[in-house]
């Protein structure tokens, strides 16, 4: 068997390997790369492997980063089926209809080329074949399956196994457990390589319970300031993870009443769809549906799903919570609240989500006071913070609990889908701590296992 990474390679986007046996060419995720005007550039250089040849793709999990180039993949004659879990399926189906309507925005006002069209959405989605957690699949001389990943719903980690060889891993995207409403990670079987994210494979984040603190405080300086609280954020996960817990608040009276506005068409529709599968949430989620709360819905939270409804945000008086993707501010509709929030010193960014390089949001993060906003020069003037526990993935320490406890260690690692300095860091500690062999492999290179 031999693998080649050829995204998510020393960087944290663009998730996409190559398992090739004597039988198989299977493709493990087909993500976009994502961030900065040269990751944009990435997609639509040629995969380093012919699209014609690609016999099945398994997908991890619905998230861009992950599935955005399975179109780029169809248009360019890959003829095969696309597994992926029923809740990824609906997920991915609104994630690339609304990443081609973004990408003919961008065609519209600023001649961007569009890496795909809508018909190429519809032939990828016409292409997946369902399968649920823990059936195994099979596949000319291989099999797979799925198991909860705890990442976002539906996602999943594939215990990949050749017919008489190898036994291989992939995580996908880990989740930052215990989420809040999403089932923890299952347990790795024992086996023999594991190719691993390693988004926060150098940091650990800050506790849970300190998260809800920093919320509250955030909310209430802005109603005392008379000011307005942005909070961009990812649509899928993040933002339902996010209403929850403004639902507990709000319900609770922990907060004083404010207008929160949900600006986001695709979270509005991904929060739809996560109510379609209470069977992935956990336990106490389950129990709080069953007592009749809909756990994405309470009093003064305003859903803009269409442009007309959008722009009602900007006449309603002050203060307000606007909740707006994209969670890296490199596009959607949290730009235009941004122009005209970032230079009012009462207003608040919050940022609850991974800041790629060459983002915005990375801009901002890291403390700059002019950034350029839509081709606008703003001068930064709001509060810009930032509460890590809200990361959907795993930190170093979660990480590394979840290969500890793996029925079996596995005998080598490969560490994927994180910068250069995180990826290496995980490596460095699987092989300190686990004495495992393990590495952070390059873009293109190819291992035989
Ligand atoms: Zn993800």
């Amino acid at each position: 068997m031999k693998v080649t990474f050829c995204g998510a390679a020393r960087e944290v986007t663009g998730s996409c390997h190559l398992v090739q046996t004597d039988n198989s060419r299977v493709l493990l995720d087909c993500g976009m790369f994502q961030g900065s005007a040269f990751a944009d550039a990435k997609n639509f250089r040629d995969f380093c492997f012919d699209p014609k040849s690609i016999d099945v793709v398994v997908v991890t999990h619905a998230h861009l980063d992950h599935i955005g180039r399975l179109p780029k993949l169809v248009k360019e004659g890959f003829k095969g089926k696309i597994y992926m879990t029923p809740p990824t399926a609906k997920l991915a189906k609104l994630v690339l209809e609304d990443a081609e309507q973004v990408m003919e925005d961008e065609y519209r006002r600023n001649f961007r080329p569009k890496l795909f069209e809508r018909e190429d959405v519809d032939r990828t989605v016409a292409k997946i074949v369902l399968a649920d957690y823990s059936r195994r699949v099979k596949l000319d001389g291989l099999s797979f399956r799925y198991r909860d990943a705890g990442h976002i719903l539906g996602s999943a980690f594939i215990e990949m196994d050749e017919a008489d060889g190898p036994r291989i891993a992939f995580s996908g995207d880990l989740g930052n457990v215990p989420d809040q409403i999403l089932k923890p990670t299952a347990q790795l079987a024992g086996q023999d390589v594991l190719i691993v994210e390693s988004t926060y494979g150098n940091r650990l984040h800050e506790k849970m319970e300190t998260r809800e603190i920093e919320l509250r405080k955030c909310i209430t300086e802005t109603l005392k300031q008379n000011g307005v609280l942005l909070i961009p954020a990812f649509a899928i996960e993040r933002t339902q993870l996010l209403l929850f817990e403004l639902n507990h608040l709000v319900e609770n009276r922990l907060i004083p009443p404010v207008d929160i506005y949900l600006d986001s068409p695709l979270a509005i529709k991904a929060s739809a769809v996560m109510q379609e599968f209470p069977e992935d949430y956990n336990k106490t989620a389950l129990r709080q549906v069953a007592g009749g709360d809909d756990l994405f819905v309470f009093p003064g939270l305003h859903k803009t799903l269409s442009r007309d409804d959008s722009k009602i945000i900007n006449e309603a008086p002050r203060p307000k919570v606007i909740i707006a993707g994209s969670g890296m501010m490199n596009g959607g509709r949290i730009l235009h609240h941004l122009i005209r929030y970032l230079s009012d010193k009462r207003s608040t960014v919050l940022i609850i989500g991974y800041q790629a390089d060459g983002t915005l949001g990375r801009r901002l993060y890291e403390g700059d006071k002019r950034v350029e906003v839509l081709g606008e020069r703003v001068e930064v003037k709001a509060k810009i913070k930032a509460i890590g526990s809200y990361s959907a993935h795993a930190d170093q320490r979660q990480i590394m609990d979840w290969i500890k406890s793996a029925e079996k260690l596995p005998s080598s690692v490969y560490c994927v889908h994180g910068d250069e300095g995180a990826a290496v860091a995980l490596a460095t500690r699987l092989k300190e701590d686990l004495k495992i062999p393990a590495e952070a492999p390059k873009f293109d290179e190819t291992i035989e296992i």
